[in-house]
């Protein structure tokens, strides 16, 4: 297990983690094997009448605490070792935020820019109906990921719901409010990303306040973020996008409007840096929020921020985790940093399953409340073990299946 792919990332934790908790290899053969994993073809008929092949994924690599849950992702890169890792890391992430779920995850191999709308609809219902027996409001509840959003979980649903012959909301999460998605759900990834920042700081001893803050991406995840650190009083300095880094804004409100009217971050007086030299600001927090694998044995060294908290899912490999604890940067993991997402997600579920909508602060306080929790629970078991955040972190995760593993038994 050498080299730095997500899977190879997410088995070097999970081996890490097996040790650490004393489980025994009949633990580990369980732990570290999907459940169910679906490949499928997905038809798609391109506006011009063309028709092309995507391959598609869905796996489900545990159910042991409950459904599995998870997003899809639609990104040139999707193949079935990165839809494995990350539906592992939903599988600790669910279980260290104690959400009733397994973890699960699906994708398509396509970059969804190159789809017009209705590419978009035709091959998000075509994967959905290949994907169909295995999910459901009891099975398996899919979501937004990197390259879906609400639009595809709207057609998801409605595919679903054509097929069961009645409406069926609580089939997928993230859909639009009107449709029974949660107030709150589209920016909680990012609010649950500020939560975890403001307690680094507190956890490090340093001032929230003008405490300065760099973010990689500036999607879903990533502005988000951005506009809730801003909110409390820390000062976001460069974000970046797929085409670079900028940094000298003013504040990222500012920059937003910049964006919407003109399509591109170079607002007046700002600077524009390569995703690298972003990376390696002098800032108090690094915020990786794109893709796996931005935190390397090639970027890490030159890592000068005190905090990292991961915004995307694996974006730090087991090289470059090693080299940032050497550094003594406290890294807030990627399953308790971005669990803000999920977490609302699960609100969305449970509101739909009781045609009983919450309010926006009824939503903001119960994500608080799971986050702080979670938080201070790894606080305490780093302290206590001294270990790292994320071996913490993956300890209570992981440890929680295991017994639930142990507890349910091996049927028959
Ligand atoms: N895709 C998000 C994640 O990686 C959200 C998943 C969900 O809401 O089910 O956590």
């Amino acid at each position: 297990m050498t080299t730095e792919s997500p899977l190879n990332t997410a088995l070097v934790q999970l081996r890490g983690t097996v040790d650490k908790l004393g489980l025994s290899e009949n633990d580990w053969q369980t732990l570290s094997t999907p459940r169910r994993v679906l490949q499928v073809a997905v038809p798609l008929r391109r506006d011009n009448g063309d028709v092309e092949m995507y391959d598609g994924y869905r796996v489900q690599y545990s159910t042991t605490r409950g459904p599995s849950k998870g997003g899809v992702r639609y990104h040139p890169d999707v193949d079935l070792d990165e839809t494995i890792s990350l539906a592992m890391l939903m599988t600790w992430k669910c279980a260290l935020t104690n959400l009733p779920y397994g973890g699960a995850k699906g994708g398509i191999a396509v970059d969804p820019s190159k789809l017009s709308a209705r590419e978009n609809e035709r091959l998000t219902r075509r994967y959905t109906s290949e994907i169909l027996p295995i999910i459901g409001p009891e099975r398996d509840i899919p979501a937004p990921d990197v390259g879906t959003d609400e639009r595809n979980m709207a057609w998801m649903m409605d595919t679903y719901s054509v097929n069961a012959g009645f409406s069926v909301p609580s089939v997928v999460t993230g859909k639009p409010i009107v449709l029974g998605g949660s107030l709150g759900r589209t920016s909680a990834t990012g609010d649950g990303v500020a939560i975890a920042t403001r307690e680094a700081l507190r956890a490090r001893g340093i001032d929230i306040n003008g405490a300065t803050v760099a973010i990689q991406g500036f999607g879903k995840v990533g502005y988000w973020t951005a506009v809730a650190l801003e909110n409390m009083g820390m000062k976001v300095v460069a974000v970046s996008d797929v085409n670079g880094a900028v940094t000298g804004f003013s504040s990222v409100a500012d920059l937003w409007s910049y964006f919407l009217a003109n399509g591109n971050l170079d607002i007046p007086g700002s600077d524009r840096l390569t995703n690298q030299e972003l990376l390696h600001l002098d800032v108090d927090v690094l915020i990786p929020a794109a893709l796996a694998d931005a935190i390397t044995g090639a970027t890490a060294p030159g890592i000068k921020a005190k905090i990292v908290v991961e915004g995307a899912n694996g974006p730090t490999s087991p090289l470059g985790d090693a080299i940032l604890q050497d550094k003594g940067v406290l890294v807030v993991p990627d399953i308790l940093a971005n669990s803000g997402g999920v977490i609302v997600s699960y609100f969305e579920w449970v509101q739909d399953k009781q045609n009983y909508f919450w309010s926006a602060d009824e939503v903001r306080e119960n994500l608080s409340s799971i986050m702080m929790r979670a938080l201070h629970e790894v606080e305490a078991v780093s302290n206590t073990k001294s270990v790292t955040w994320r071996d913490a972190a993956l300890m209570i995760g992981v440890g929680r299946v295991a017994e639930a593993h142990h507890l349910r038994g091996l049927y028959p």
